[in-house]
């Protein structure tokens, strides 16, 4: 038996990760935790019977545990709520399936406990890298990426000497807007930018993805997972995503990880490391799929990329400000207060304008975050 807790269980990547607990019998969930979509949350308590469930908002809590009286399950609520959770003495593997920057004391707090993490939520990573995965080794714990590419990555590297990698070839389908003019792009709309060709996923990763700020953000996950510099992690447009990602080595060799876009895969694999399982779902016919293309991507129509190559490179809490600043001008573009292009504006304004702290402690990358949020609200609110 495998003893897990999600945080996020509510979510795209929470519901698939339930999906693969269902489809093997020996993984026993032991905690849930979710934003406040108590109704699902309530489903799941009742076919996996977790020891305990958080719920971040406290009034939602209180209704849940009010409609699950005639069960054993214990409800917590709030940060608190989610740190119990993720570091529960029986727990093995805590999958960090949270949208955002809320994702990093939780996730601290597991490795603290010694949990390993099977990580989705990048937002975590790309801000506070530099804490976790130092911390992580010390305390002898697994990061095993659940990010399609990381994973891709990850197996490639099954049995190489890290230190031959020559480069990441990190692989982006290059989103909806691909082929747009930046004319075109001026005009995008909430309903055009969530419609992503090739993967169905949560709002904001979706929002992410096309505007290639999802990119930017797994160029900084793949620097700290990899341990590899920003020189050598290069983007490559395959808009099949059939590639998933690739390693280039010292020898000129590249391996890479192919596969349909599904994201079970890569949450199974992180889950069952380094064994593998069977999964059901399509194969990759090469016949009927005919051709992969590459191309490079577009740095001018998204700019969000290109900046993002500039926070990881600066270092310190830029990360953290360019991080922040999309939070927030993503959720602002999804309430339609801001226009779609003006999503890296703001990450570009903010950049250049917030206090920039080297090798900020949690505290700091906080604090940062609190003052990109207020400069947006002072600046554009
Ligand atoms: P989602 O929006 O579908 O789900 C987010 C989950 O987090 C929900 O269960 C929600 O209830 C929970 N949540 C939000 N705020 C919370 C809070 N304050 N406290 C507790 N729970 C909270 O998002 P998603 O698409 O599943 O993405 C989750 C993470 O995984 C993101 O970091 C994303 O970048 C990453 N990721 C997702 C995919 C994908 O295919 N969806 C792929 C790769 C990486
Ligand atoms: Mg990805």
């Amino acid at each position: 038996m495998k003893y897990i807790t999600i945080l996020g269980s509510t979510g795209s990547i929470g519901t698939q990760t339930l999906d693969v607990v269902r489809s093997n019998k020996d993984i026993k969930v032991v905690a849930l935790g979710a934003g406040s979509n108590i109704k699902l949350l309530e489903q799941q308590i009742r076919e996996f019977k977790p020891e305990v469930v958080s719920v971040w908002d406290e009034e939602k809590a209180k209704q849940l545990k009010e409609n699950i009286q005639d069960l054993d399950t214990k409800v917590v609520s709030g940060m608190e709520g989610l740190i119990e959770i993720s570091t529960i003495e029986t727990v093995e593997i805590v999958v960090t399936a949270i949208v955002g920057m809320i994702g990093i004391r939780p996730t601290i707090s597991a490795i603290l406990a010694g949990k390993h993490i099977a990580l989705a939520n990048k937002e975590t990573l790309v801000t506070a890298g530099h804490i976790i995965m130092p911390l992580a080794k010390e305390k002898n714990v697994k990061i095993l990426p659940v990010d399609s590419e990381h994973s891709a990555i990850f197996q490639c590297l099954n049995g190489e000497n890290e230190k031959e990698i020559d480069k990441i070839l990190l692989t982006a389908s290059g989103g909806p807007f691909r082929n747009f003019t930046r004319e075109q792009m001026k005009h995008v709309q909430v309903e055009h930018a969530l419609k992503h060709p090739n993967w169905s996923m949560g709002r904001k990763i979706t929002i992410d993805s096309s505007t290639m700020i999802n990119k930017g953000l797994e160029v900084m996950e793949a620097k700290w997972l990899f341990d590899v510099d920003f020189d050598n992690i290069e983007v490559v447009v395959q808009p099949q995503s059939v590639i998933h990602s690739m390693v280039q080595f010292v020898d000129g060799g590249i391996m890479a990880q192919l596969g349909t876009p599904d994201m079970r895969l890569p949450i199974q694999y992180a889950l069952y490391y380094p064994e593998r399982r069977y999964l059901g779902g399509d194969r990759i016919d090469f016949a009927s799929l005919g051709q992969l293309t590459f191309e490079k991507p577009n740095m001018e129509n998204f700019r969000g990329l290109q900046l993002a190559y500039e926070a990881g490179r600066k270092g310190g809490n830029a990360p953290t400000i360019f991080n922040a600043a999309n939070e927030k001008a993503v959720e602002l573009f999804l309430d339609r207060k801001i226009a779609y292009l003006e999503i890296p504006e703001m990450i570009e304004e903010c950049m250049k304008q917030l206090q920039f702290r080297n090798n900020p402690s949690v505290e700091e990358i906080l604090t940062t975050e609190q003052e990109t949020y207020e400069f947006i609200k002072e600046r554009w609110q």
